[in-house]
């Protein structure tokens, strides 16, 4: 299913803009124009490049779409995190969650709309996945944070330059962006993994929206395909790595894709994965009551990555409809951290936020499809 008719302008790469202009008969400095209108003013329609003139604004817009997501709904938290239902031109609705954290925007973006991979305790996989994500469509995601964020510092009187400092030596200031990306919301990345990488090119590329590379982190549950090409790729993505169980017995039940990447296979790929490229391999671990927050569990964990430099980051569950873990007790989440930390893995026991906005992957679409 095509998502638009015209190809999306936020799903070109800066650098291919001057070649297109070529082609549509136009002078290199119209690219230049196009992609400093595009990110540095953040335009939301051609009609907002006003250094371009009308008629090429008006021809433009025959043939290269730039409509924003449609923001059809924003839920709230207490601490601050946004949870954006945003909707694409074919209807489809995908989320996006914005989190304040020490002075700095971590946006948690999706890949697809649903997801084929059924997780046990995530809501996006309930109803499959409908389609992935055009590469547009994945960085007009951050587009829409941009813009709230923009909004937020005109009502907050603040002039419209500031947010995070570009990385070009002596650059003007530029309008305020996410500090870090985490595409870990609906959708598998490596499910979609050429217009994930694209996207990801987009956000990082100095003149798009210069998001630092190692603030950009791919989660996957567990694809090995996907972790191989990645290594060969040359890219400085951070790479996080859904793990939740030690063993196969405990994964099966929580995540179909180790029947396919078993434990084993998938600690091997990941231990390749930092030989070929000298990038450490976060694991994610959900911990939930009485499944896999014993000590024993995390004995099993601490054998498993023996010898690996990784990083762990503990998550209590956080509760969701159609799964029936609880979350741990604090005590026992401590001692468990405690227990690996012993073991000198790097461990951080993570704070579960936006509980509030369902931030659990895809229950706010559930909800609105329900
Ligand atoms: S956790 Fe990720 S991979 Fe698993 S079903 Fe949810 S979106 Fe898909």
């Amino acid at each position: 299913m095509n998502a638009t008719p015209h190809p999306s302008a936020w799903g070109l790469l800066p650098e291919e803009w001057k070649p297109l202009c070529k082609e549509l008969g136009l002078p290199s400095f119209r690219a230049t124009q196009i992609v400093t209108g595009l990110y540095q003013t953040f335009a939301l329609s051609w009609n907002d490049i006003t250094t371009l003139p009308v008629e090429l604004r008006e021809q433009l817009s025959q043939t290269i779409d730039l409509t924003p997501l449609e923001i059809a709904h924003i839920q709230h938290a207490g601490d601050d995190v946004r949870k954006l239902l945003l909707r694409c031109q074919d209807g489809a609705c995908i989320e996006t969650v914005m989190i304040p954290s020490k002075g700095r925007l971590t946006q948690c973006i999706s890949s697809q709309v649903g997801c084929n991979f059924r997780c046990a305790f995530c809501a996006s996989g309930q109803r499959g996945c409908v389609r992935s994500l055009t590469a547009g469509e994945i960085v007009g995601q951050v587009m829409a944070a941009c813009q709230l964020m923009r909004a937020d510092q005109q009502a907050a009187g603040v002039p419209a330059t500031g947010g995070t400092p570009s990385r070009t030596p002596g650059a003007k200031p530029t309008l305020p962006r996410p500090g870090n990306i985490v595409v870990m919301g609906m959708g598998e990345p490596f499910d979609n993994y050429d217009n994930v990488l694209r996207a990801l090119r987009i956000l990082n590329d100095q003149k798009g929206i210069n998001i630092g590379a190692r603030h950009i982190t791919i989660s996957t549950c567990g694809v090995v395909p996907g972790i191989q090409r990645l290594a060969e790729e040359g890219v400085q993505f951070e790479l996080s790595v859904s793990l939740h169980a030690p063993n196969d017995e405990l994964r099966n039940q929580l995540m179909p894709v180790n029947r396919r990447w078993p434990v084993a296979e998938l600690i091997a790929t990941c231990r390749d994965y930092f030989e070929k490229t000298g990038r450490i391999v976060t694991f994610e671990y959900t911990l939930v009551k009485d499944f896999n927050d014993r000590l024993q569990h995390a004995d099993a964990l601490i054998r498993l990555l023996r010898g690996m430099p990784c990083k762990v980051n503990l998550i209590p569950l956080s509760p969701v409809d159609g799964f029936d873990g609880t979350p741990p007790l604090e005590r026992d989440s401590l001692a468990f951290l405690d227990r690996l930390l012993k073991a000198k893995l790097a461990t951080t026991l993570r704070k579960s936020r936006g509980k509030e906005v369902d931030a659990a992957c895809g229950q706010l679409r559930l909800r609105t499809l329900t």
